[in-house]
C-alpha cells in the first residue's frame, strides 16, 4: 500500500476508466472520487444540484467548469481524501479544472496520471453496448452480465443501458474529449507525471498491467 497516494486518471469514454477505478481504489486503499458518479446520483436523488447539471450531462456536454471544480474542492476537503488520498475519475476534463486542482491538492502534489488507451473503433463498439447500475455504477457489457438480467450481482439495483450512451451524445463526448480532455496528457507529460498504459483486453489483465506499472512508476519516484 502507498500512504496517501494521489491518482489521476485519464481515458476516453469507454476506455474502462470507472471500473478500472474501483479496483485501484481497493488495491491503493484510497476512496474512488468519479465526478460522473457524483453528478448522476444528484440527478438521481432530485437534489439542486442534480436539477442544474442533468441537462448537460443527457445531452453529452461538459458541465461549466466552476461548477464541477467547487464539488470536487468540496470533496478532496474531506478528511479520507485529503488525509489518504484518492484515485480521480473524471476530473480534471479540462487545462482550468488540472491548474484548479493543482490548487487544492496543496500542499501536497499528484504522484501520478494514467492515461488508459484504447482505439475509438473499441471504445464506440463498448458505449453501444455497455449497461450500469444505477445504484451503484457497476459497469455491465456482453462479456459481463449481471447474473440475473437486469438485476445488480453488487447491490442489486437495476442495471440499464445509460441515458448518454447514445449516438449523439457519445459523438459529442468523444468530441469534447479531443478538443478539452486530450491537451491534459501534454499538460501532465511536461509535468513528469504521466504514465500510459494499454487498455485492450480482459478487465482482469488490463487491472494487472495498470498495478504493474503504476508500482514501477510510483517506486521509481520513490514513493514506495
Ligand atoms: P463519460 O466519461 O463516459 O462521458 P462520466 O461518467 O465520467 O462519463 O461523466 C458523465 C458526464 O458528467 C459527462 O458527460 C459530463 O456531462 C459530466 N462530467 C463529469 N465530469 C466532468 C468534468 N470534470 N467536467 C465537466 N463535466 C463533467
Ligand atoms: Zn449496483
Amino acid at each position: 500500500m502507498i500512504p496517501g497516494a494521489r491518482l489521476v486518471m485519464l481515458g476516453k469514454q469507454g476506455a474502462g476508466k470507472g471500473t478500472q477505478c474501483v479496483r485501484l481504489s481497493r488495491h491503493y486503499v484510497v476512496p474512488h472520487i468519479s465526478t460522473g458518479d457524483m453528478f448522476r446520483a444528484s440527478v438521481r436523488s432530485g437534489t439542486q444540484l442534480g436539477n442544474k447539471v442533468q441537462s448537460y450531462i443527457d445531452e453529452g456536454n461538459l458541465i461549466p467548469d466552476d461548477l464541477v471544480i467547487s464539488v470536487i474542492s468540496e470533496r478532496l476537503s474531506h478528511p479520507d481524501t485529503a488525509g489518504r488520498g484518492f484515485v480521480l475519475d473524471g476530473f480534471p476534463r479540462t487545462v482550468p479544472q488540472a491548474d484548479r486542482l493543482n490548487e487544492i491538492v496543496k500542499p501536497h502534489k499528484l504522484d501520478l496520471v494514467v492515461n488508459i488507451t484504447v482505439p475509438t473503433d473499441l471504445v464506440l463498439e463498448r458505449l453501444a453496448t455497455r449497461m450500469v447500475c444505477v445504484d451503484c455504477q457497476t459497469n455491465y457489457s456482453p462479456q459481463q452480465t449481471p447474473k440475473v438480467q437486469g438485476v445488480c450481482d453488487v447491490c442489486g439495483g437495476e442495471v440499464i443501458h445509460r441515458k448518454d450512451d447514445n449516438e449523439e451524445a457519445i459523438r459529442r463526448r468523444l468530441n469534447l474529449y479531443d478538443t478539452q480532455t486530450r491537451p491534459l496528457i501534454d499538460y501532465y507529460q511536461e509535468r513528469g507525471i504521466l504514465l500510459e498504459v494499454d487498455g485492450v483486453g480482459p478487465v482482469d489483465d488490463v487491472t494487472l498491467r495498470l498495478i504493474q506499472s503504476v508500482d514501477e512508476f510510483l517506486s521509481k519516484m520513490g514513493q514506495l
